[in-house]
């Protein structure tokens, strides 16, 4: 890869666990040669919290909860020229999509956080008070995955997806062929 143009790469953990982000570190020493090639502009990863400059490639974990994720998310889409769901939260909500099952009330939200705070065999709480602060992100009638908020250009499947996985998907997307990403990579049956 001696004479690619370096990339300049952002990433971002929505509602996600951080799982995905941990297996871009899985790479191993061979983010060193990576570095040669990209470049971190915004991400957890270097603690970097606005976008400095627009960027060529946009890591997105986790799927949209809360209003907060959904700036974050099309922000990425304004800043990167190809925008890539990491894992299945990014894809299709992941465990966090499961509130989406209870819709038995009129206010499924109201129901879900009923759930949570008050009325779970496993809550503690012995305000019976569900968090409302207003510095909190206003939570979403139902989980998105990032593709029902903004155009995805590619999605890598996995839970999270293995660090070679990102390696030959980061590789394929420095040269430009995302698209020689060989497909026994991301099978898991
Ligand atoms: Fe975590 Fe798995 Fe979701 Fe990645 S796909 S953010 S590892 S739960």
């Amino acid at each position: 890869m001696a004479e690619i143009k370096k990339k300049r790469m952002a990433t971002t953990s929505l509602a996600g666990c951080f799982g995905c982000h941990m297996s871009l570190l899985d790479i191993d020493e061979r983010l060193i040669d990576l570095l040669q090639y990209v470049e971190f502009d915004r991400s957890p990863l270097n603690d970097l919290k606005v976008f400095t400059h627009r960027c060529d490639i946009g890591f997105v974990e986790g799927g949209c909860c809360n209003e907060e994720n959904v700036h974050t998310l099309r922000e990425f889409r304004k800043n990167c020229d190809v925008l890539v769901a990491v894992g299945q939260c990014a894809i299709m909500g992941g465990l966090p999509v499961m509130r989406n099952a209870i819709m038995h009330s009129d206010d499924p939200l109201k129901e879900c956080l009923e759930e949570a705070y008050i009325d779970s065999p496993y809550t503690r709480n012995e305000t019976q008070g569900i968090p409302s602060d207003p510095v909190l992100p206003l939570l979403l009638d139902k989980v998105y995955a990032c593709y029902e908020v903004v155009k995805i250009d590619y999605q890598i499947p996995g839970c999270p997806p293995s660090g070679d996985v990102l390696f030959q998907t980061l590789t394929a997307l420095i040269l430009g062929k995302p698209e020689d990403l060989p497909g026994e990579l991301i099978r898991y049956d």
